[in-house]
């Protein structure tokens, strides 16, 4: 999580994105060189190298305490990086932290809006820390409202918004100075499913209207593969695989996941269900259920209830889906995503005295 950022207060100007446009010199937006982040003897972030090209959605996935906040905290010079590199717009964020500075907008996943203002007033202070001119802030407040669907509550106080509304006034106060690359952290943890799918249908057209490059992490495996073009799937600080959507999904063999929960199996039955036509995986995941890959679904499936039958086994349950991120999570780590999910919220984390960079 990236809860305390705070607006950078550096020589920012906002005149717009010629002034913060990419270097002659960038031939990507961002460029992560064997990057290292190391607290204590514990390595956080384990020589990790990509790069992204401008005007990408590129998406960091991983299970909470995979290293992606701490990735976006060196990438938006919040933290020191121990090893490697990193060019953001052109700018090397150890030599030229406030080139980086200018370039970027910041969300962190916490809301850090002030409830007591109205969604205007947050929008205006913003600007005016930015430094965008008077004459040009009312203009620029109007279109990020527009651009955001908070026209109508401009007037509202913060506090009265939902949580959804809110994700997307600190969105648009993001890109009060017009930067050319935006980091978001958890853009959509804790909103309901339809404020969800809101903030996604928000970012593409605010990437398609302003030319923006997006960087965002997430452990929700439908927003990654919804709204970006490349993954790169973190896990324990290390890449495991880096891809398009569409790419990442090939690369796992199968291209059917086959869901099933069985009554009165026999011990040996993920064995069997091995041994029926085109599977590649069998997973028992408890309580009778499998999950199971294969490169023919209907094949397999039909062999599956012949299976079942003959061995007097129920079915209780049958689904047959293509292969989704979630099985190249599987693949790529040996483990489910969801499961790390529910070990994390189970761990409370420790406060971390005297953890500074
Ligand atoms: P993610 O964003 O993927 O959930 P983080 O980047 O927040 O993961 O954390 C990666 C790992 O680094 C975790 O094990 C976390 O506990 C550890 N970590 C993060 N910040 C610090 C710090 N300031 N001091 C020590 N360990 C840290």
């Amino acid at each position: 999580m990236v809860a305390d950022w705070k607006p950078n207060r550096g020589p920012v100007s906002a005149s717009g994105p010629e002034k913060h446009g990419l270097s002659a010199t960038a031939a990507q937006a961002i460029d992560v060189d064997h990057i290292v982040k190391r607290y204590g003897d514990f390595t956080a972030v384990d020589d990790v190298s990509f790069t992204v090209q401008e005007g990408q959605i590129f998406g960091l996935l991983g299970p909470n305490g995979a290293g992606k906040s701490t990735l976006i905290r060196m990438m938006t010079t919040l933290i020191p990086i121990s090893a490697g590199t990193a060019r953001i717009a052109g700018h090397d964020v150890q030599k030229d932290p406030d080139g980086v500075r200018r370039a970027i907008g910041v969300i962190p996943q916490a809301l850090t809006s002030d409830l007591d203002l109205t969604v205007e007033e947050n929008l205006n202070i913003y600007a005016k820390l930015y430094d965008v001119p008077a004459k040009k802030r009312k203009a620029a407040i109007d279109e990020l409202l527009q651009l955001v669907d908070l026209t109508k509550w401009r007037s509202a106080q913060t506090k009265t918004l939902s949580g959804g509304m809110r994700r997307r006034l600190e969105i648009a106060r993001g890109l009060v100075h017009s930067p050319r690359i935006f980091f978001l952290d958890e853009p959509t943890t804790g909103l309901d499913p339809v404020s969800r799918v809101a903030v996604w249908e928000m970012l593409t057209s605010i990437k398609a209207n302003r030319q923006l490059t997006i960087l965002l992490t997430t452990h929700y495996m439908d927003e990654a593969d919804r709204l970006c073009d490349r993954i790169a799937i973190v896990d324990h600080g290390k890449l495991v695989a880096l891809d398009t959507p569409p790419a990442l999904k090939a690369s796992v063999p199968g291209s059917n996941v086959i869901e099933a929960q069985f009554e009165n199996a026999p011990t040996d039955w993920e064995q069997r269900l091995h041994g029926l036509s085109d599977v590649t995986s069998v997973q028992h995941q408890g309580a009778g259920m499998y999950r199971i890959l294969t490169g023919n679904g209907s094949r397999t499936t039909t062999e599956l209830v012949e299976a079942a039958v003959q061995a007097g086994v129920g079915v209780k349950s049958l689904s047959v889906e293509n292969t989704s991120l979630d099985d190249v999570f599987v693949h790529y780590t040996g483990r489910q995503l969801r499961d790390e999910l529910v070990k994390a919220h189970a761990f409370v984390m420790p406060p971390r005295p005297g953890m500074q960079p």
